[in-house]
């Protein structure tokens, strides 16, 4: 079998289980694999590390399938598939729409599954899980039963990789038009084809429960709502009013049809840059009782953690002006660069800075089917706070 022999002493992060290899740590490679074939890892003085995927083009030069010496054929997909089937069987049972795979953190690097109903939206990015693409595809469609699965695999990781993005229907019948799901009782029309990722964002399912929860009588501004998760809870809880604001026309519209499916009441909606309406709203003297920030992934990687954290703060420290005294700011980054320790200092930077005390009274995560790895903790890319904006402001 081909191999891959590391510099001496950078066996270390393999040893705690870290998946992934970079190609700094990479001495040779004996044979001449093919992108997505399978290697052997071996530290410099020969000892067997793993199995992993080969990635030519990639700074991530190989990721571990598994940590021991054993064949990566159809039966290891099927076993990791099944595998993370069980665990949302356990803990999400009857959850018609959520994650079925989650890459890494489920022992399958570069794949990603989520299930819409009988829909299951595969997303391939990388070498390694493309080369096995046609094996996770049969494992998946014989062992999670939908009618179809649709491909999604054209994300930037997957350019990056140096491949060709392929989307389209992969197993079972075209999925319907519209394709509508229910999430916690709500009904979400969810474009597969178009919408971000594989169409939309299951990993605030218990953070939208929250909102909604909390949002009666209370006037709401959902910022970056896409289709309308936040926005479509928080009128179901009962808000007084929801203005919601996306720099996407066709995700606004797709919102509108969302409130529509639930029979709703239209909320305001206002397309362009959140960083410059929230000013707007400012210089109008706009109060809310409760505030979403879910913005786009600022920093990807810990490289651009800086220009991020100004972005963060500046959308917080708006944010928190614009709150009425008691007010709720459930505020978020998906950034994988951004720590959850350096998102709430961002946050307690921001609310200083807008002049407010605030308390945090909750910490918020993707549910269980976007399970974090111990060993990989990339996997915990989305964090939450929830901040009350105190009654009466303490004497200075
Ligand atoms: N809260 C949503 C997911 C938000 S995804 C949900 O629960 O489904 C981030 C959204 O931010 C996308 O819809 C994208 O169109 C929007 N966006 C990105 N940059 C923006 C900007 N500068 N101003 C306004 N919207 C922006």
């Amino acid at each position: 079998m081909n191999k891959l022999i590391l510099n001496p002493g950078r066996e270390k992060s393999l040893k705690r289980r870290h998946p992934w290899v970079f190609s700094g740590a990479v001495s040779r490679i004996s044979g001449t694999p093919a992108s997505g074939e399978t290697l052997e890892v071996h530290s410099s003085d020969g000892e067997f590390l793993a199995l992993a995927a080969y990635s030519p083009q990639s700074q991530i030069l190989a990721r571990v399938w598994d940590w021991r010496r054993r064949d990566i054929d159809a039966a290891f997909f099927r076993e990791r598939i099944a595998a993370a089937l069980a665990l949302r069987a356990r803990l999400l049972p009857d959850c018609p729409a959520m994650r079925l795979l989650h890459a890494e953190s489920d022992g399958l690097p570069g794949v990603v599954a989520d299930r819409y109903g009988d829909v299951v939206v595969l997303q391939l990015s990388s070498a390694g899980a493309m080369y096995w693409r046609e094996t996770i595809a049969d494992a998946l469609f014989e062992l999670a039963r939908p009618a179809t699965i649709f491909e999604r695999s054209d994300s930037d990781v997957l350019t990056r990789e140096g491949l060709k993005p392929v989307t389209g229907l992969l197993r079972g019948f075209p999925p319907p038009a519209p394709l509508i799901v229910d999430e916690s009782g709500l009904k979400f029309e969810v474009d597969v084809d178009g919408g971000h990722k594989t169409g939309f964002y299951l990993d605030q399912r218990a953070n939208r429960s929250a909102v909604r929860a909390l949002a009666a009588n209370c006037e709401v501004l959902d910022c970056f709502c896409y289709t309308g998760g936040f926005s479509v809870s928080a009128l179901a809880g009962g808000a007084a009013t929801v203005t919601a604001m996306d720099s996407s026309g066709p995700a606004l519209e797709l919102l509108k049809r969302n409130v529509a499916h639930n029979e709703l009441a239209q909320p305001e909606c206002l397309e362009g840059d959140v960083f410059q309406m929230l000013r707007k709203l400012r210089d109008q003297a706009r109060k809310f009782d409760l505030i979403v920030l879910d913005p786009p992934k600022f920093a990807p990687t810990v490289a651009h953690a800086e220009k991020a954290s100004r972005a963060y703060k500046d959308i917080n420290l708006l944010a928190f002006k614009l709150l009425r005294p008691g007010g709720l700011l459930f505020t978020f980054s998906c950034s994988g660069g951004v720590s959850r320790e350096l998102f709430q200092k961002i946050v307690a930077g921001a609310a200083l800075d807008a002049g407010v005390d605030a308390q945090i009274v909750g910490h918020m995560s993707p549910g269980a089917d976007h399970p974090v790895a111990l060993a990989f903790p990339e996997g915990d890319y989305l964090k939450g706070l929830t901040c009350r904006v105190a009654i009466a402001q303490a004497c200075a």
